[in-house]
Parts: structure tokens; C-alpha cells; sequence
């Protein structure tokens, strides 16, 4: 398995490019913008692209998807309950942070907790985990996670945006760190970190801050 990726765009959003070795299929996780600079990943790599999976639809992380979806006619995964953002709620933040943005059309399917999707001879279990965003799912497999903005280095994503919720998120970082400890956790902003790494120091982890309910 190779994982490359690119920080795009005003909030510095993670772009992952997950690939079979083997095969050369591989599949983007968070086209969030700078479009052109993700194709251009793409075509070094050699890859061959067969899908653009979505963590969630926050502005953030799909805001390259239109470009992408230019240069590679690839189906984008996306759980529906994030359907609200895509189709309606990115735009209009865009709108609010002054950032530039293109509507994409699909998404093309509908992602599934427990669900497995693939690349090439990779297999990935979808965990839906909201909070942060309704739709909101990390692709777990081969010892790592893309978890979106669940869980960063040292912190978790906010839950104070429209559709978020404190109390899901609660339940969603537990059920997260049920995870082998060795995870290696690949977030939508900052480096990467491991969950046994994260049990130790992120205060949400260790217990000594939680998500406010409401
Ligand atoms: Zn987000
Ligand atoms: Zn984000």
C-alpha cells in the first residue's frame, strides 16, 4: 500500500491518494481544493484512479471534487446523511468564508457502516462516526484509518457547525478507540498520529475533556 498526499486550500485540508502497489489502483480521499494540484499528484503517481471516497462533505473537503471528476471519470462514495452539505450547505459556506468553489455533481454512492469498498486488492471498512459532520465516516483497514476530522493530533473536529452534534461525537470517538492501538490515524488536518499515541495525550481520549453535550 502506498499513501501519498497534498494540504490544499485555506484550511489546510489532508488530500490522500491511497494505492495497490500490485495493481497501481488507487483510489482519493478529500479532493478539499487546489484542484489542479491533486491531478498533478495523481499523474505523477502513476496511479490508476478508480474512485473519489469522501470522508464528509464540509466545504473543506470537497471542494476539488469538480475538477478532479474533469480529468478522471471516477464515482464519488459518500454517506447520505452528509447529502445536505454536498448538495446545499458547502456552497453556502464557501460563500460565507469567501473561498472559491464549484459545485460538484453526484455523489454517485451511497456509503454504508460496515460497508467494504476497495481499490485494486486494498479493502477498506467504512465506520460511520458522526459528530463532526452527520456523514461523517473513516475508512479503516491494512493498520490505518482516514478518519476525516474525528480525530487530529492532539485534538478531535468541532461540533459546534450546523448538523453537529457533541453527544454522537462522544460516542463515535469511543467507538473509534476500540481500534487496534497501533492504528495509524490519517486526519483531514495536521500529521498523522497513531491511536495509542492519541489514547495517551489527546485530552478527548484520555478522558479529561469531552465534546459539551447539548
Ligand atoms: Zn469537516
Ligand atoms: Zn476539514
Amino acid at each position: 500500500m502506498k499513501i501519498e498526499h497534498r494540504t490544499v486550500g485555506a484550511f489546510e485540508e489532508n488530500c490522500y491518494l491511497v494505492s495497490d502497489e500490485d495493481s497501481g489502483r488507487g483510489a482519493l480521499i478529500d479532493p478539499g481544493d487546489e484542484g489542479e494540484v491533486i491531478v498533478d499528484m495523481v499523474n505523477r503517481s502513476g496511479v490508476t484512479l478508480e474512485a473519489i471516497w469522501l470522508t464528509h462533505a464540509h466545504v473543506d473537503h470537497i471542494g476539488a471534487v469538480a475538477e478532479v471528476r474533469r480529468h478522471f471519470d471516477v464515482p464519488v462514495f459518500l454517506h447520505p446523511l452528509d447529502l445536505p452539505y454536498y448538495t446545499r450547505l458547502s456552497a453556502r459556506a464557501a460563500e460565507m468564508y469567501g473561498i472559491p468553489f464549484e459545485q460538484p455533481d453526484g455523489p454517485d454512492r451511497e456509503l454504508a457502516d460496515g460497508e467494504v469498498v476497495s481499490c485494486g486488492a486494498l479493502r477498506f471498512t467504512v465506520m460511520h462516526v458522526p459528530g463532526h459532520a452527520p456523514g461523517l465516516v473513516s475508512f479503516n483497514g491494512h493498520g490505518v484509518a482516514f478518519g476525516g476530522d474525528l480525530l487530529f493530533a492532539g485534538s478531535i473536529g468541532r461540533t459546534d457547525l450546523p448538523l453537529g452534534s457533541p453527544a454522537e461525537m462522544d460516542a463515535s470517538l469511543e467507538r473509534f478507540a476500540t481500534l487496534p492501538d497501533d492504528t495509524v490515524v490519517y486526519p483531514g488536518h495536521g500529521p498523522k498520529t497513531t491511536l495509542a499515541r492519541e489514547k495517551q495525550s489527546n485530552p478527548f481520549l484520555t478522558g479529561r475533556a469531552r465534546p459539551v453535550r447539548r
